[in-house]
């Protein structure tokens, strides 16, 4: 076997294989590209295009291809192949400094929110330097950033690497102010771990809304669901672990950094958790990790379902966003310390965080909306709509002190005790984990919860990028004019307790308690995304977002088109696979188990005289199956009158979520209750406790 060191990162195009391939010089002026920012020249381009086609044809490749990532939320890609004929009948292989740098797929394809009619198709992907290509099934890829012919973003990189760049140009001020004079550059990493499903290929199969939603449309609660509470870090079985064991060859090979994987708390539910890197980095390789997941299974004769809600009843999938910030030179400016309470640049750092989560929760929950996304957040699953911050005890009490006159000293953790000389006495953590809380402050990093699983990590991700940036701005705009820095430090962080301070929360974020206390406090609590969508377009945001040079005016508002069409065609396609297998598999299983129990009843009476216990089934199956077919034609009407609004975008998106969803809800409240009657062998697709506990 090839030793883990070997695998890990050989098929990506990292720094050790560009020290070894190119010439000293082009090395080092294309490395300060990378980590400073500086103009690439052409000639550069051209020796790295041509080691970097040499490298990837050693690796099998034949093809490459401009990678990105268009608001679709997964990825694209347009392969093209190196070979040149020439005019002996023979093939060179060629790619240039242009081929790499520049790409023109045809735009017309790809969501636009209006940004450009198709007959202006014309697309551009330029070339991303700071996120490594790679090799994968016989093509070079190259992460690229996608533009229309007029120059606005059309990706989810783009905004993304703007964002870095903000947070960059904020924290530097604010570095140098507080005396850093070596910082050169100011990076968020992300961490993301990764919730999933896997189920038998063969039951997916026979299931037409997992393989056209992505989640059940149907499925009666089955008699074992999570409460046992025993698959939570269980041990994990031996198809998912050759599953797993697979999985994780395939990301090292592309560098991903695939570190933790266990069992989640719903039955074949799944985490996988990837090292931290820079915010751009990890996000091309979650899409990576999510790509590699999908393709992986089937080889093993699973299906990954990657959707935030499969299945009704049984904990959705998410992901959480580990994010920090942190120094070229190797500081995480989250790190707290031993001494907090001392610690001048943690506190400004810290107070930037929570005036920025505070300041635009708005926009944070619309970062992680989407049809999918809205089964957990602010239905009746963790985590919560509402954004609130979980400190923890001890940066709770120093914020406590520092607003009661100023703080003298950290809570310590401690040395636990397990009663015994045979176990060791433990470091105590500082403070305790919260679960519940959609933004928790774990040690030295954040963590949002509320991301989706399916969802791109990217808007997430250039959202935070972009609110910390500002309250960063916020605060450099003070110090740098300040007669005394300390003390209007003192005055920075003190404001941002007492005016933001409503956003902190250590409680339990899944109490009823905290909907009515959060309303008190005036902290937004919005519950789907039609309404979520909205905070794109509020003129706040689109001012901060303007500032900083992340999404302009236009490119906002063709984002907030493009969420609302995404919400409009999601639920437009549940509605008529919804239709389909209800016509044309429950009801005809349906009609024939009642039909046979009708002639069962009849035969009995010729010999018996008494079918009460036939009858009785026979009236329940036949109200509920009046009642299904009522609630069939609604839904169908609610789809037609839906689907004719067309014009307001927004207004559709409404009536999708008030007529068509509920109407949806109704008709299979009646299907599941038929599941729960009907005879098992006319039912016609496998239920809840086949595919979730069949492997
Ligand atoms: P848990 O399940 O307890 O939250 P995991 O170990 O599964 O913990 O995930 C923690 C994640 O946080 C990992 O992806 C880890 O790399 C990431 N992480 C750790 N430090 C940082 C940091 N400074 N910035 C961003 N992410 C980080
Ligand atoms: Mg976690």
């Amino acid at each position: 076997m090839v030793p883990l060191v070997d695998i890990y990162g050989s098929n990506v195009f990292n720094d050790q294989v560009m020290r070894q391939m190119l010439p000293k010089e082009i090395y080092k002026s294309f490395r300060q590209t990378i980590e400073e920012g500086l103009p690439l020249g052409a000639q550069v381009a051209e020796v790295v295009a041509s080691a970097m086609k040499d490298w990837a044809i050693a690796k099998g490749s034949t093809h490459f291809t401009h990678w990105f990532q268009p608001l679709t939320g997964i990825t694209a890609e347009k392969h093209d192949s190196f070979i040149s004929p020439t005019a002996d009948g023979r093939t060179m292989m060629e790619f240039s400094g242009k081929e790499l740098i520049k790409g023109e797929p045809d735009a017309s394809s790809f969501p636009s929110g209006g940004l450009r009619a198709t007959f202006e198709a014309r697309g551009y992907t330029a070339w991303d330097c700071t996120s490594p290509a790679f090799v994968k099934d016989g093509s070079l890829c190259i992460p690229t950033a996608f533009a229309s012919y007029t120059g606005e973003a059309l990706d989810k990189k783009t905004p993304l690497l703007r964002s870095m760049d903000a947070l960059n140009r904020q924290a530097l001020r604010v570095l140098r102010v507080l005396g850093n004079k070596t910082t050169k550059r100011v990076v968020t990493t992300v961490g993301p771990e990764q919730e999933y499903f896997i189920i038998d290929k063969k039951l997916f199969d026979q299931r037409e809304d997992l393989i056209l939603t992505g989640r059940t449309l149907f499925g009666a609660k089955p008699p074992k669901g999570q409460e046992m509470e025993d698959h939570y870090f269980g041990q994990i079985k031996d198809r998912i672990l050759a599953f797993m064991a697979d999985l994780d060859i395939e990301l090292w090979k592309l560098g991903v950094a695939a570190k933790t994987k266990h069992n989640e708390v719903a039955p074949a539910q799944h985490e996988l958790a990837v090292i931290f890197t820079t915010s751009n980095i990890a996000t091309d390789h979650n899409q990576l990790a999510m790509e590699a997941m999908k393709k992986i299974a089937l080889r093993h004769g699973l299906v990954c379902l990657l959707h935030e809600k499969p299945f009704a009843g049984i904990n959705g999938s998410g992901k959480h966003n580990n994010w920090s910030m942190s120094t070229n030179d190797g500081q995480n400016l989250l790190e707290p310390g031993t001494d907090p309470h001392q610690n001048v640049q943690f506190l400004v750092f810290l107070s930037a965080v929570i005036k920025a989560v505070d300041d635009y929760a708005d926009l944070l929950r619309h970062s992680a909306a989407s049809p999918g996304n809205d089964h957990r957040l602010g239905a009746n699953e963790a985590p919560p709509a509402i954004i609130s911050i979980f400190l923890g005890e001890q940066l709770t009490d120093i914020l406590a002190q520092i607003e009661a006159g100023g703080a003298t000293k950290s809570k310590a953790g401690g040395i636990m005790h397990l009663g015994t000389a045979s176990l060791p006495s433990l470091p105590k953590d500082t403070t305790d984990r919260n679960r519940t809380s959609p933004f928790a402050f774990t040690g030295n990093k954040f963590e949002f919860r509320m991301v989706g699983s399916m969802q791109s990590i990217a808007k997430a991700n250039f959202t935070l990028n972009t609110i910390v940036a500002e309250s960063l701005n916020q605060f450099a705009d003070r110090l740098e004019k300040a007669a005394n820095v300390d003390r209007e430090i003192a005055e920075i962080i003190l404001e941002v307790i007492k005016k933001n301070k409503r956003v902190i929360f250590n409680g339990n974020n899944y109490a009823e308690e905290w909907v009515t206390e959060a309303e008190k406090r005036g902290l937004p609590n919005i519950r789907s995304t039609v309404d979520a969508i909205g905070a794109i377009r509020a003129e706040k945001n689109i001012a901060l977002m303007e500032k900083h040079g992340v999404l302009s005016r236009v490119e906002m508002e063709s984002r907030c088109e493009i969420q609302y069409e995404i919400y409009i065609k999601t639920i437009n396609i549940e509605a008529l696979t919804m239709v389909e297998m209800s016509k044309r598999q429950i009801l005809p299983a349906v009609i024939s188990f009642r039909a046979d129990l009708a002639g069962s009843i009849s035969s009995i009476l010729d010999i018996d005289g008494n079918a009460d216990v036939e009858k009785a089934l026979f009236n329940q199956v036949s109200e509920t199956l009046k009642s299904f077919s009522a609630n069939l034609a609604k839904l169908e009407k609610a789809v037609q009158k839906a689907s004719h609004l067309h014009g307001d975008t927004k207004a559709q998106a409404i009536a999708y979520r008030d007529l068509v969803f509920t109407a949806m809800a109704e008709l299979r409240k009646d299907a599941d209750t038929l599941e729960t009657v009907v005879d098992s062998d006319y039912w016609p697709m496998p239920t809840y406790a086949k595919l979730l506990f069949n492997l």
